[in-house]
């Protein structure tokens, strides 16, 4: 498989190359070739497959020869090695629980499954690889767990002070070893400006080798096609389900449709957004328009300009009345999102948090006007990542998984950084 930038100034390249670059170096996105079709049979299999079968057979066409087949189908193993289950909220909803995982959220996944890539690609390497990485809050968690520990990879996370949960800074700035975080005086956008500044370094970069790991790198975006087929092996009814998803900057979104472009078989999407909404707005209007970001309960979905619309647009061609059949967008406001969470606790016992409450929110309305159909949504993220937001809405407090009172306990380490690029590259360069 070669990939192509969506700018289209930049040379074809493989998997590797896709995957060690991030970004091409004409600043688009890495989009494949071609799209593979799953093989024959393999959906009538799905019950009958693990997961871990289900990601390399997914998988396989996008990394070709760039690793070997047994060693991919042991990275494939360890990417999900944690449950995945598709848990019956209502009569006609359900939910896909991508939070099993070492952070508690779905980018597990994804970070897994690239920080094992990279391993093996940087396995022949005789310098250190530093992955460089800017987060809102579940990114870092969960590409700090992805690395911890792996040889010649060291990891600097940079994260907007006071902006993170609790959970979230421990997951940051608690593990130890490879890990090491920058408590940035700013924003995300802060953070974010300071790491692609330093991308351009190229004093820099002949001094460290630096690698990204945000959401767009191939190696993060492609593996979470493998839970809609994995939430698909255990769906007991004869007609698919509608699918909601929780988007910010459609990553996640994007991959179910990939996975659907391949022929796994999904009635309906729907792209859940809180205030930032630019894609639903697009699907109602057919122009799109980038706005500066809001801040928002579901913050990880804080994102005014998304960076797989992109790959969106590629994967049906421009097509603007093929994507708004497919795909219905809905705008949820932070009121509808706690009155969500209340409901549906009051009425099943079921406890969301706010980015899965979106996605509910949106499935639900849309089932309203489709009384035939079914549907999951995706939860992306555990509850006691957003207590507070949770615990207002059903009066109750979060109960801390055991998993995570260990690394609760922890010492908080973290390097005060204030938001000019002179900081971060003083720090890199020692
Ligand atoms: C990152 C994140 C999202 C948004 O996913 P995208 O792929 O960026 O659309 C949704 N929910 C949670 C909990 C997240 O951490």
């Amino acid at each position: 498989m070669r990939y192509y930038s969506l700018n289209r100034q930049s040379e074809t390249v493989d998997f590797r190359a896709a995957a060690v670059a991030g970004q091409a170096p004409d600043g688009g996105l890495y989009f494949p070739e071609s799209i593979p079709r799953l093989p024959t049979g393999f959906v009538a299999e799905l019950p009958r497959l693990s997961p871990a079968d289900i990601a390399l057979t997914m998988l396989r066409p996008y990394v070709g020869d760039t690793i070997p087949a047994a060693e991919l189908a042991g990275i494939c193993a360890e990417t999900v090695n944690f449950p995945l289950p598709v848990v019956p909220v209502t009569d006609r909803i359900s939910a896909l629980e991508l939070f099993h995982g070492p952070t508690l959220a779905f980018k597990d996944v994804g970070a897994r499954f690239m920080s094992r890539c990279l391993g093996y690609f940087s396995r022949h390497e005789t310098r250190p690889v530093t992955v460089l990485v800017a987060t809102s809050g579940d990114t870092g968690g969960a590409v700090a767990s992805g690395f911890l520990g792996v040889p010649g990879v060291e990891v600097v996370i940079l994260y907007p002070q006071g902006r993170v949960s609790p959970v979230q800074e421990q997951q940051l700035t608690a593990r130890g070893q490879n890990i090491r975080a920058l408590e940035v005086r700013g924003n995300f956008d802060d953070c974010q400006r300071l790491v692609k500044q330093a991308f351009r370094d190229d004093a820099l970069r002949q001094r460290r080798r630096l690698t990204s790991a945000n959401s767009i790198n191939v190696a993060r975006w492609l593996p979470q096609q493998v839970y809609y087929a994995v939430a698909l092996s255990q769906w007991p009814h004869p007609a698919p389900p509608v699918v909601a998803v929780p988007s910010g900057n459609f990553g996640n979104l994007c991959a179910g449709l990939l996975a659907y472009a391949s022929g796994l078989p999904v009635a309906h999407f729907v792209a859940a957004c809180n205030q930032n909404d630019a894609v639903p707005r697009y699907l109602t209007s057919g122009r799109y328009a980038a706005r500066p970001a809001v801040p928002t309960l579901s913050n990880a979905m804080d994102v005014g300009d998304p960076s797989n619309f992109g790959r969106i647009l590629e994967l049906f061609g421009h097509q603007y009345p093929v994507l708004r059949e497919l795909l219905s967008g809905y705008t949820v406001s932070d009121a509808d999102t706690t009155a969500t969470i209340a409901r549906v606790f009051r009425e099943t016992g079921y406890v969301l948090e706010p980015h899965g409450a979106v996605a509910y929110f949106g499935l639900a309305d849309y089932l309203r006007q489709h009384p035939e159909q079914r549907g999951i949504f995706l939860e992306t993220a555990h509850p006691v990542k957003f207590p507070a937001a949770v615990e207002a809405a059903t009066g109750q407090p979060v109960p801390v998984p055991a998993e995570l009172a260990d690394l609760m306990r922890q010492p908080k380490q973290s390097t005060l950084l204030e938001p000019e690029y002179d900081a971060l590259r003083a720090y890199l360069w020692e």
